[in-house]
């Protein structure tokens, strides 16, 4: 498997420069030189192919002989551990419920394929990987359970004190192990300010292999192709036009989804669900992509004012507006709506739905008004229970805790507490190689 960087097609890289380096040097975003499309006897059969046999598949195609086949499905195997059910509201709208990994949300396909696919390309003469990930939230808990005692690679996650759930903080910091939790007296922008000055650090980097499991890595975005096949395997097979609604931040989900399109599964159109931090859909109808500072709101997993996965969707489109809006649909929803949504589908369907999904779920309504003859997944991005204080908040019904979380109450955190300054976290980083 070869890669282009964004900013220039002939900036290549093979597979392990681009899943330990990230970034290239020119800031681009690494693209797969090939996305081959699958063939007619697999796409036209899927149902008879289990979840991981699918993801095999697709893996094969994007990777190539790059990694022998049974290496890849050993680490198929050891990613794809649980399913992506499709759970119909009504005849035409469903939701893909991708929340049934440890940390209860998405990310856990793109944290564990990662996790994998580092363990098994890694030099293994050299010292082990250290992979240093500041965390708003959600992703830390995803990296922490997807690389929590994968050999060779320990992981620091920075987190900033009290702004974090209590629930998402145990998801940090009870593992132990390989694990290990630093508590920022700052914010989220200080946490990734140290990382970005551990990377330029001098020693650091001469004691540690340091190395980042930040969004933007290829290794997380091609495990989240996947189950756009999971899902279409589950959908009956006749002329109702198929679109997929994904509840987006930085568009890593809507950019695998475009993937697996290309690839030849035959989605109609997808739509691009924001809060209001809505740029993308500005973009869509305007051609104007205008970044601005993010906006706070109760869907706050896509509290994302700069989409950084943008790039990569004009990349697929060879930046030309026109062809991307004929397949992506925008649409922005803000709080009030999100709001009647999770109502909404508690009170007609008895379904709990979270947040992300809610603004999923009121786009493809709109949608559905307007295109009659269709049927539209709706991505659900994490599982309600992760984001108790709205739903409490909306329902009088409580959300059934997931006994993943329930155990977590009664654990033990662990964390390191620093403040925000680098020479704190650096000297934390010295004393503990000379442990
Ligand atoms: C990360 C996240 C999103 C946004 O996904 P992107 O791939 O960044 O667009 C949506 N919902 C939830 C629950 C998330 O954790």
């Amino acid at each position: 498997m070869k890669l282009y960087s964004t900013n220039n097609r002939n900036n290549i890289a093979n597979l392990k420069e681009a899943v330990f380096k990230s970034l290239p040097e020119d800031k681009g975003l690494y693209m797969p030189m090939a996305i081959p499309k699958l063939s007619d006897g697999f796409l036209k059969n899927l149902s008879k192919y289990s979840f991981q046999a699918i993801a095999f598949e697709v893996a094969r195609q994007l990777i190539g002989n790059y990694i022998p086949e049974e290496d890849l499905y050993d680490i198929i195997e050891k990613a794809i551990t649980f399913p992506a059910p499709v759970v119909n509201l009504n005849e035409q709208i469903s939701v893909l419920e991708l929340f049934h990994g440890p940390s209860l949300a998405f990310k856990d396909f793109g944290a564990r394929f990662m996790a994998q696919l580092m363990s098994y390309l890694r030099d293994k003469n050299e010292k082990k990987i250290t992979i240093l990930v500041a965390t708003s939230g959600d992703t830390g808990g995803a990296v922490a359970a997807g690389f929590y005692n994968t050999e060779g690679i320990e992981v620091f996650i920075l987190y900033p004190s009290g702004k974090v759930s209590e629930l998402q903080e145990k998801q940090l910091t009870t593992l132990g192990g390989n694990i290990r939790a630093f508590e920022v007296n700052g914010t989220f922008d200080d946490c990734q300010a140290l990382v970005k000055s551990a990377f330029l650090d001098k020693d650091l980097n001469e004691l540690y292999n340091l190395s980042s499991a930040n969004s933007i890595n290829i290794a997380r975005l091609i495990p989240q192709s996947f189950y756009y096949f999971e899902a279409f395997k589950q959908l009956p097979q006749d002329e109702v036009k198929n679109v997929f609604c994904v509840p987006s931040g930085n568009f890593g989900n809507l950019t695998a989804g475009l993937m697996a399109k290309k690839m030849g599964l035959p989605i109609h159109q997808f739509i691009a669900a924001t809060n209001i931090n809505d740029v993308v859909p500005k973009y869509l109808s305007t051609s104007l992509f205008e970044p601005h500072p993010s906006y706070a709101t109760i869907s706050n997993a896509m509290d994302v004012g700069n989409p950084s996965n943008f790039v990569r969707m004009l990349d697929l489109y060879s930046s030309t507006w026109n062809d991307l809006r004929k397949d992506v649909i925008g649409f922005s929803v803000d709080d009030a709506s999100t709001e009647s949504a999770i109502k909404e589908v508690y009170e007609q369907f008895g379904y709990f739905i979270d947040p992300h999904a809610a603004v999923g779920y009121y786009a493809a309504k709109d949608y559905l008004a307007n295109y009659a003859n269709s049927r539209v997944v709706v991505l659900g991005t994490a599982h309600p229970a992760k984001f108790l204080d709205v739903m409490n908040d909306v329902l009088d019904k409580q959300v059934p805790i997931p006994e993943a979380l329930a155990v977590l109450i009664n654990k033990e955190k662990k964390a390191t507490a620093i403040t925000s300054s680098f020479e704190d976290f650096k000297s934390n980083l010295l004393n503990l190689v000379e442990q």
